[in-house]
């Protein structure tokens, strides 16, 4: 009788996330596909940052790339050209990556098995799961941040939910829950309450299509669920940033080799993950003078004399994951430009090239020092 009674419950507690999601999901055109290399663009984007912000860099991105085939045989470059603007580069060269691997080793469809959609770079066990239920169908429950958040308050879990058992914990009941009718909806409509009703702050309990049954609501927790983890201070780096300009206004931009660069993304004081392994301009980690610093860099890196003129541009500060980073750039008049250093370009173009965001500040304050003089 209890078994039937919560079967009941979960029943009615889908068709009512399903009803409202019907009528209030927002239109997302990755939501109006179930094509499943739009669907895998559409979850690799939407990892780190907001579908609001996403929505342009997709519409971009698939211009340039509308089939697998064209992203798998286009250059890093264009791709990271294509992916400029939205940070956390590595998601771009590991799509990259994958749909290589898709075109050689699947026919260039997106694997349907979760054991292989895990094996390609990039795809963890959320976005094989989000892309296999929404473009094919498969019976797999999805769990990020916000299903997490709307399953810790209906079943008023406490404590950190990503503590590996937690974590575990929350999968399973995902699972259980899932409509294994419609997968793919469902998964959405879970995350669509989270992102819009059950958000983490001030959840709207009054708008919400399941509020019975939810026992944060009941016990007056949702607003404190699900716990919140005390941030650890940021590390703060201080970075010298040289923008060398010659004659007629062309810089110099510099790419850091892959194994060095490598070594800086463990290193959270790095440079590695502020100019994400991109082009740009010729920088130091500074601890003392920034000026002493960058002068001491340039001369044993780029063999540049002392004759230049420099002029000082207000530090920048930039914020990166739990980094604090402050820029302080200089504007290096110079002869010429050491060629074969890196890549010349006029500073004017910098700004529109696949660099970092970090790198595209330092070449707007350049520009900007430049235009009041
Ligand atoms: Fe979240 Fe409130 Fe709905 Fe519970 S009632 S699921 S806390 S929005």
């Amino acid at each position: 009788m209890a078994r039937q009674r919560t079967k009941d419950s979960l029943a009615e507690f889908q068709r009512r996330l399903l009803e409202w999601f019907h009528v209030n999901r927002r239109d997302l055109p990755w939501r109006r596909t179930r094509d499943a290399y739009r669907v895998w663009i559409s979850e690799i984007m939407l990892q780190q940052t907001r579908a609001a912000a996403v929505l342009p860099y997709y519409r971009r991105f698939l211009r340039a790339f509308p089939r697998l085939r064209a992203l798998a045989r286009a250059r890093e470059e264009r791709v990271l050209k294509a992916w400029s603007g939205l940070g956390y580069y590595s998601r771009a060269r590991n799509l990259l990556r994958a749909a290589r691997i898709i075109q050689s080793r699947h026919g260039s469809r997106f694997p349907r098995s979760v054991g292989e959609a895990l094996a390609l770079p990039g795809v963890g066990a959320y976005t094989a799961r989000a892309v296999l239920s929404i473009a094919y169908g498969e019976p797999l429950a999805v769990l990020d941040g916000n299903v997490a958040r709307v399953i810790a308050r209906r079943e008023a879990i406490e404590g950190d939910l990503s503590a590996p058992a937690r974590w575990k914990e929350l999968q399973a009941l995902a699972d259980r829950w899932l409509d294994a009718g419609s997968p793919g909806d469902w998964n959405q409509a879970m995350m669509e309450l989270g992102a819009t009703v059950c958000t983490p702050r001030q959840p709207r309990c009054g708008a919400c299509p399941v509020r019975e049954g939810c026992k944060a609501l009941r016990l007056g927790l949702a607003d404190r669920l699900p716990e919140r983890r005390a941030k650890s201070a940021p590390v703060r780096v201080r970075v010298a940033a040289a923008v060398l300009l010659d004659g007629v206004g062309r810089t110099l931009l510099v790419r850091s080799p892959a194994k060095a660069t490598a070594q800086n993304e463990s290193r959270p004081e790095g440079l590695g993950p502020i100019f994400s392994r991109l082009w740009h301009f010729p920088a130091v980690v500074s601890t003392a003078d920034s000026r002493t610093d960058l002068e001491r860099h340039l001369s044993a890196e780029l063999l540049l004399d002392g004759a230049a003129r420099w002029q000082a541009i207000s530090a920048i500060r930039h914020a990166i994951t739990f980094r604090d980073v402050t820029i302080e750039p200089w504007l290096i008049h110079v002869e010429e430009l050491a060629s074969g250093a890196g890549k010349i370009v006029a500073l004017e173009a910098a700004g529109r090239m696949a660099i970092s965001s970090a790198s595209r500040k330092i070449a707007a304050a350049a520009l900007a020092r430049l235009g009041g003089e």
